[in-house]
């Protein structure tokens, strides 16, 4: 640990985002989605043709019908959700709200109900316009969301869109810097993230 390093020079925001080479998250996230898509409706129409050697009470024709119509309606499901990004573009801004709301979606019809806590993130940019973040959290406790523990009301942040990564301008009060690519929580005197020895976004 490097005793020398000064709490002033954690004040501003780092280059070295623009630097280092990291994984696109947003990317990354849209493209599994959309092998999922593809590869889901795959499976479920092969099931059905399974299916349909023991169950002969349908034809095998109805198997395909119900196997393709079930496949369709997965692979819209997972495109829409693709499409429902945290947030898509940079800005730079003051956290001005925190909110919480439990939510629960699914059909209770069929009882298939999802509960989940809805965390989002009220930013002012320097626009002046209002930019918000929402991220589901499946958790059963309503604190369990890492960004809207580690910021805090009236910081000034930078939100980098591609690594859906929230920079600090000042973290000189800070103990601990999250890792860009891995999101551990680290010493904020290191220069590298001890897990995956990414370069640490700080000045
Ligand atoms: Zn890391």
């Amino acid at each position: 640990m490097d005793n020398s390093y000064g709490r002033a020079q954690l004040v501003g925001y780092s280059s070295k985002i623009n630097e280092a080479e990291l994984t696109n998250k947003q990317k990354q996230e849209s493209r599994n989605l959309v092998i999922a898509a593809l590869v889901a409706p795959l499976i479920i129409v092969a099931a059905f043709q399974i299916a349909a050697f023991f169950y002969t009470e349908f034809s095998r024709l109805a198997w395909l019908i119900l196997g393709i119509v079930l496949g369709i309606i997965i692979m819209i499901a997972l495109l829409v959700q693709s499409t429902k990004r945290k947030h898509v573009t940079n800005f730079e801004g003051e956290l001005v709200k925190k909110q919480v709301r439990k939510k629960s979606s699914g059909d209770p019809q069929t009882g298939m109900i999802e509960t989940y806590y809805l965390h989002s993130l009220i930013f002012r940019d320097t626009k002046g316009k209002t930019q918000k973040y929402s991220e589901r959290c499946a958790t059963k406790e309503p604190t369990e969301n890492a960004w809207s523990r580690y910021l805090q009301i009236g910081d000034k942040v930078r939100y980098h869109a591609q690594q859906d990564f929230f920079e600090k301008y000042d973290k000189s009060n800070d103990a601990l810097l999250p890792c860009v690519e891995c999101r551990t929580l680290f010493d904020i005197a290191l220069n590298n993230c001890p897990q995956c020895n990414t370069t640490a976004i700080k000045p």
